[in-house]
């Protein structure tokens, strides 16, 4: 008998694209095979991303494309399975929303260990943790992805043995917040935030991002760089997303001295006016992430950094925009992904915060910060966020 055939659509970040081969490792292992289109599986995944409602739009005009083409062709349809970030509207809205679904798959349930099924043979994405303890006001991740959970050492390190023996050089380690990694297992000063289902205000929420007391001795992302570095077949080691809380110094010292870790370090700051960053509930200051920035270069002069920023955030004043121009000028970022704000339902910010800066000035001061920033050495488009 012929095998039952899969596909998988991702939309969205590298997180999706990484899990959907964790998808297609769980689908092979029950003996699938991939089809070569939508057009002609039995079992069609789609994986979403929520960050932005244009990406809600895309997974939509999508499912619709799909309904289009069987109706017309008059062929029974795949089986259509929905996951990723659009999963957190929940199973009830969700069949209300797109009525073509006929299963949800909670991002969660993809696992960590699934064997991946990867189209590289040179680099892979190894997820490290998954879920998100920070709660930025404006992002959905903590309540499509859960709470923080870092994967299992060894389980890591299993997985990039198999990797070296495959003869793979390039590692790019994934996680919400990947400078907290095994932090939460040490048990040290965890913050409980559980803003979910709750009615609450700005003053609800903490001051200082981090989730975590600084460790005694060597951080665990450190160890874990280090222990990968170890291995002589892996030549490059990269990681997404850092943030300026739980960037220890001693992972500063490691980056400057290890030079299979990527000389590219990706710091998102979302804004340079510490009000702004106040009302996103980023926990740092412009000031902290300026002392991360120079504690970088110091370590080592090729270090470039590259940034995200969010423009026309809720009650962002000319002046407090002007503060993230300067900043940028200051800094001299490699590149920076300029968003513009739009609230998500769902998000503490949608709640709290009325959104009012007028759609074309939030368009001038995208202009204004990717002239500044990427002026010719990035090719950006604005995006909303
Ligand atoms: S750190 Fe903030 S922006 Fe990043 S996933 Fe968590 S809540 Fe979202």
């Amino acid at each position: 008998m012929k095998n039952k055939t899969y596909y998988i659509h991702t939309f969205g970040c590298q997180s999706n694209k990484s899990d959907s081969e964790r998808i297609a490792g769980d689908y092979e292992a029950r003996g699938y095979t991939e089809a070569s289109d939508w057009r002609v599986c039995d079992e069609l995944i789609v994986n979403t991303c929520a960050i932005r409602q244009r990406a809600e739009d895309r997974a939509k005009g999508f499912l619709h494309n799909v309904r289009v083409h069987f109706n017309e062709i008059g062929k029974q349809r795949p089986k259509i399975i929905l996951t990723g970030c659009m999963t957190h509207h929940g199973n009830e809205k969700l069949y209300e929303m797109l009525p073509i679904v006929d299963e949800i798959l909670p991002i969660n349930e993809v696992g960590f260990n699934t064997a991946a099924i990867r189209k590289d043979v040179k680099h892979a994405w190894i997820p490290i943790s998954t879920g998100c303890n920070s709660f930025c006001t404006y992002c959905i991740v903590p309540y499509s992805r859960g709470r923080e959970q870092s994967r299992d050492f060894e389980a890591i390190i299993t997985e990039v043995e198999n990797l070296v023996d495959r003869g793979f050089e390039e590692i790019t380690l994934l996680g919400m917040n990947v400078n907290s990694w095994g932090l939460e297992k040490l048990g040290i000063g965890f913050r409980k935030l559980m803003m979910e289902n709750k009615e609450f205000t700005r003053d609800d929420l903490p001051d200082n991002q981090s989730q975590y007391l600084t460790p005694t001795g060597t951080p665990p992302f450190v160890k874990l760089l280090q222990a990968i570095s170890a291995f002589e077949q892996i030549k490059k080691i990269r990681f997404m997303t850092s943030n300026p809380w739980d960037f220890h110094d001693e992972l500063i010292a490691e980056i400057g001295r290890n030079k299979k870790i990527d000389r590219y370090v990706h710091l998102p700051i979302q804004s340079g006016s510490n009000a702004v960053l106040y009302r996103m509930n980023r926990g740092y200051t412009k000031e902290r992430y300026l002392e991360v920035i120079n504690k970088l270069r110091a370590a080592d002069p090729d270090i470039v950094v590259g940034t995200d920023i969010i423009v026309g955030f809720a009650g962002e004043t000319e002046a407090e925009f002007e503060e993230t121009v300067q900043l940028s000028k200051e800094i001299d970022w490699k590149v920076g992904f300029v968003a513009i704000y739009s609230p998500r339902p769902g998000t503490a910010s949608f709640r709290i915060y009325p959104d009012d800066i007028p759609h074309a000035e939030k368009k001038r001061r995208w202009e204004v910060l990717d002239q500044i920033i990427n002026k010719d050495n990035f090719d950006s488009r604005p995006v909303v966020i």
